[in-house]
């Protein structure tokens, strides 16, 4: 059964959230706008305004939707967390506020189907609360797209893991209360097997922050920013650590970052929403050579493609979240990739035009397009870059081929043609058209 319909109590929460976070959410971003402040639990200020904020969240039922109710969350299923994360996506902190960050939330998973009850306790209650915020350790100076190249290790002295190495770009660290950090334990191993995750608590003797580096999206001076490069230096944890059992740190990572991206996927629906919006009304108040922008063919071209891409995009998103919903764990390996892909294509296209229709408005920081084009490059980078997904669905979808069994395409038409004509020999016989 095809059904494209929102069940109405949902299309209500919907409405509210929607009016919530323009009326009340965006206010933090103009407030607190650098990348870390969502993440920063010691700002007070921003507390006493997110608090409140959260417990209207809660109130409403929309508090971590991403869990089932096992874990506090409502359990509505990726669809409904699609539909409510498309007009969080408007807002830097909404997420923050929704109880739904990245990568608190992968995080949260990984704890809740690998942590023993005392890390459950420790770390996952207070991180579900939003009291605590954690990061994922996974990127290395020298390698990130291929975990194969990794090196950072692990080996077991008595009752414990001893790490030794270093990671790139893990985010929040400098505010993380634990991290969840993949080491290779057996590098004898085949590629698949090497590696194991172990979730260390910040203030463990030997983690040494060498630089907290910034993108370009933050602004911020060379130290100052939320990416953390960090040493490992002979970081001691205890041997129940590890998430998964050793030589699992793929399957652990993995059930993580499918989540992750499809997440991500959805709020960039919003933010290219944001953007169409900020461009339609732009097309309809600006005027030049006696017409408004709106009537000339190049604007109205640009607002029709970006509407055709914005409303594939989205489809397409709905529809892997249904997928996720509806089929067997890991159906919707392929279509997660395919959004990946045409997320970072889809929010640079309408970004760049609405800049573009702003004039030199447009390039000032006085819109939010601004953050929004300088997020561009990471979106094509985080989670891997499009480069690597592309593989994925090429290796997938060929997958489902064979090569011609002759010489020749199963689709020459000569023999096709033939074995038309032999199939109606006798009727074409019989009108003369043999
Ligand atoms: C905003 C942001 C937040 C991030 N947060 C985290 C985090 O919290 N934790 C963490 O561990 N990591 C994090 N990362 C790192 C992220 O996972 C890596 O950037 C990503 O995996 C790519 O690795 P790399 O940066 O080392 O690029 P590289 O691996 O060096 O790739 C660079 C380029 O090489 C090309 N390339 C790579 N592989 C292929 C291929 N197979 N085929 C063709 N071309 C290829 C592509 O053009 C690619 O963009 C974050 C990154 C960003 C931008």
């Amino acid at each position: 059964m095809w059904d494209f319909s929102t069940d109405p109590e949902y299309q209500e929460k919907l409405d509210w959230a929607k009016t919530f976070v323009r009326e009340e959410v965006e206010a933090l971003d103009l407030l607190f706008p650098s990348g870390g402040d969502p993440y920063d639990v010691g700002n007070a200020a921003s507390r006493a305004i997110l608090r409140p904020l959260q417990e209207q969240v809660k109130a409403q039922g929309l508090w971590a939707c991403h869990l089932g109710p096992e874990l506090g969350g409502p359990g509505y299923g990726q669809l409904k967390l699609a539909l409510l994360n498309e007009i969080l996506g408007r807002s830097y902190w909404a997420p923050t506020v929704f109880g739904t960050a990245a990568p608190d939330t992968g995080n949260a998973e990984i704890l809740a189907m690998y942590g023993t009850s005392e890390q459950r306790e420790r770390y996952l209650r207070p991180l579900l609360d939003g009291d605590i915020v954690s990061a994922f350790s996974m990127t290395e100076p020298q390698a990130g797209a291929d975990p194969k190249e990794f090196v950072c290790r692990a080996w077991q002295d008595g009752n414990e893991w001893i790490i030794e190495g270093e990671k790139w770009f893990t985010s929040n660290a400098r505010y993380a209360e634990f991290l969840i950090v993949m080491v290779v334990t057996d590098p004898d191993a085949a590629p698949s097997r090497r590696m194991s995750m172990l979730v260390v608590p910040a203030e463990t003797p030997g983690i040494e922050i060498v630089r907290n580096v910034g993108t370009m999206e933050d602004h911020e001076s060379l130290d100052e920013g939320i990416h953390g490069y960090i040493r490992y230096n002979r970081v001691r944890v205890p041997v129940d650590a590890m998430l998964g059992a050793p030589g699992e740190g793929f399957k652990v990572a993995q059930s993580r970052l499918g989540g992750g991206r499809v997440h991500h996927a959805m709020r960039t629906v919003g933010r290219c929403t944001r953007a169409f919006d900020m461009m339609c009304e732009r097309a309809l108040s600006r005027r030049t050579q006696g017409e408004r922008l709106a009537d000339k063919q190049a604007v109205q071209a640009f607002i029709a493609d970006s509407w055709i891409e914005l409303q594939q995009y989205r489809l397409l998103v709905l529809h892997t979240a249904w997928v996720i919903d509806t089929q067997p764990h890991g159906a919707a390996r392929t279509q997660i990739a395919m959004c990946k892909v045409a997320m970072a294509k889809v929010y640079h296209d309408i970004v760049r035009r609405a800049v573009h229709l702003h004039g030199s408005l447009g390039v000032t920081t006085e819109t939010p397009l601004a953050a929004m084009w300088m997020s561009v490059p990471s979106l094509a980078l985080a989670d891997g870059p499009t480069e690597v997904h592309r593989t994925t669905i090429a290796r997938q979808k060929l997958a489902e081929y064979a090569p011609a069994p002759g010489l020749f395409p199963t689709e020459h038409l000569p023999p096709k043609l033939e074995a038309a004509r032999e199939r109606y020999r006798e009727i074409l016989a019989a009108y003369g058209a043999a």
